[in-house]
């Protein structure tokens, strides 16, 4: 079990059951959301049970998927494919310790000109996993 809340509390969460090696996503949405490039773990929705969600908020970025996040402090919580029975939970929202690796990047032709992807672990272009 994962416990995860954003920065300020008023979002908080519990992730029930294992959670998939989480990917780092650089493409241009995350990296604008989250002001570099952000890592989230794709985990069945059911598993996941709000503690508390009162400053849970959701902006629909893309005609497929949305973002959610915690309109009073800001925090990038949730990507949510429509109709998807996952959701992908930002790595930095959970508590430590994880248990969890970063498993490959994806979107690099989206990546930053300010950083190297230098940790040897896998790099897609897009999002074909
Ligand atoms: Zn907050
Ligand atoms: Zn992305």
């Amino acid at each position: 079990m994962h416990e995860g809340s954003c920065l300020c509390g008023s979002v908080a969460f519990v992730v029930e059951g294992e959670m998939a090696p989480p990917l780092a996503c650089h493409c241009h949405q995350c990296r604008k959301q989250s002001g570099h490039h952000f890592a989230a773990s794709e985990t069945p929705r059911a598993g996941l049970r709000m503690m508390r969600e009162d400053g849970m908020a959701w902006y629909k970025a893309s005609d497929f998927a949305s973002r959610g996040f915690c309109s009073r402090c800001g925090s990038t919580l949730f990507w949510s494919r429509d109709g998807s029975a996952s959701i992908h939970v930002l790595m930095g929202s959970l508590d430590a310790p994880t248990g969890l690796s970063l498993a490959a990047h994806m979107w690099t032709s989206e990546k930053g000109d300010y950083y190297d992807i230098d940790d040897g672990l896998p790099q897609i272009e897009g999002d074909d996993i």
